[in-house]
């Protein structure tokens, strides 16, 4: 017997969707970043980025893959072969996206107007807060004119190519010291033709929300504690379904599995070893038996380490066959463009 992209055994069929972060490098120093030198997450994801040669082969090899997701845990725009990675995609048929996020501060006017000739669906870019002392009091070392320029550029892009892709998401996390700004940032985002999102804080008590009523009239929830507690549903607990549909691939060929995992790999180099083997090895299908409470906890599963599992088992919420069946990366790529 076998549920929807998986057996019983926690083995699954290759998925035509991947995220393969093209750069952890970055600029900023945002203290929540789980790849900043200064922050207060580590990460093995390490420092680097994603040659082009490297892309093509990757490929090359898995012609399965329709999708590619580029962003995870650094600044996309700090590879140089960002152009080229979008043209060779394209000319492939593959969908690059760059949908997990990027900080924009610095990018060539190349891999600008790469991501319009090139048909990107879709970029995400950071922007907390409307005034420089507001936003760069996250994004350490940010100019927030910089990054409303670039998106000027990618417009005058769009305009010049005719093409609506991509399409420019506006993302703001909501902290205490920019929840002033809020209504002023979607009318910003209006003004710059971008569609809109609010995210909740990854740690509640770091730049803690104020006017708790206010947030939650605006956006559902005043923090991710609150959402916890009345959802009782981790609120990234969809990072755990990548294992099946949507596995995240480290810039130097390291299977992570999922964007969350900061803690062990599960194969060193999937550009030199069979992608597909990898992904069903056996400590990649212990984790999914685990993840759905058909296997118990075990120290060399990265899970152990993750604030998600820990709520899974809080609200014994474990993954389902149901899940699965629901789970696509492009719908929720859809639903994140509303
Ligand atoms: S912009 Fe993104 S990648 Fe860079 S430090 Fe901030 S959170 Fe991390
Ligand atoms: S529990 Fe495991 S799969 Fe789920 S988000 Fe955490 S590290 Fe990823």
């Amino acid at each position: 017997m076998s549920t929807d992209n998986m057996k019983t055994d926690g083995s699954i069929e290759a998925p035509v969707s991947v995220r393969l972060e093209a750069c952890t490098l970055c600029q900023l120093q945002c203290p929540l970043c789980p790849g900043a030198p200064e922050g207060k997450y580590k990460s093995i994801a390490g420092k680097g980025y994603l040659p082009a040669e490297t892309f093509k082969t990757f490929v090359d090899n898995n012609p399965h893959i329709r999708r590619i997701e580029l962003s995870s845990q650094g600044e996309v725009f700090l590879n140089p072969d960002l152009p080229k990675i979008l043209e060779y995609a394209h000319a492939e048929n593959i969908m690059t996206t760059i949908n997990n996020g990027a900080n924009l501060n610095h990018a060539t006017d190349e891999a600008l107007e790469a991501l319009v000739k090139f048909k990107v669906p879709v970029v995400r870019c950071a922007i907390d807060g409307v005034t420089q002392a507001t936003y760069a009091a996250y994004r350490v070392g940010g100019n927030l004119k910089n990054v409303l320029t670039n998106i000027q550029k990618i417009n005058a892009y769009k305009e010049k190519h005719r093409s609506s892709k991509p399409l420019l998401i506006f993302q703001f996390i909501v902290f205490g010291h920019n929840e002033h700004e809020m209504e002023q940032a979607m009318v910003l985002a209006k003004m710059l033709n971008m569609s809109f999102s609010f995210r909740l804080n990854r740690d509640p008590e770091f730049m803690p929300v104020k006017n708790r009523d206010r947030v939650k009239k605006l956006i559902g929830y005043a923090d991710r504690k609150e959402y916890h507690e009345e959802v009782r549903r981790s609120y990234i607990k969809d990072a755990c379904l990548m294992l099946w549909k949507f596995p995240q691939i480290n810039w130097d060929g390291k299977l992570l599995g999922c964007p969350c995992n900061k803690w062990g790999s599960y194969a060193e180099n999937v550009f030199e070893d069979n992608l597909a083997t990898c992904l069903n090895n056996e400590k990649m299908r212990y984790t999914r038996q685990m993840l759905m409470g058909d296997k118990p906890p075990r120290d060399d599963i990265p899970c152990m380490g993750c604030a998600v599992y820990e709520s899974i088992k809080k609200y014994d919420d474990w993954v389902t066959e149901k899940e699965f069946k629901s789970y696509s990366p492009e719908f929720v790529f859809q639903t994140m463009n509303k």
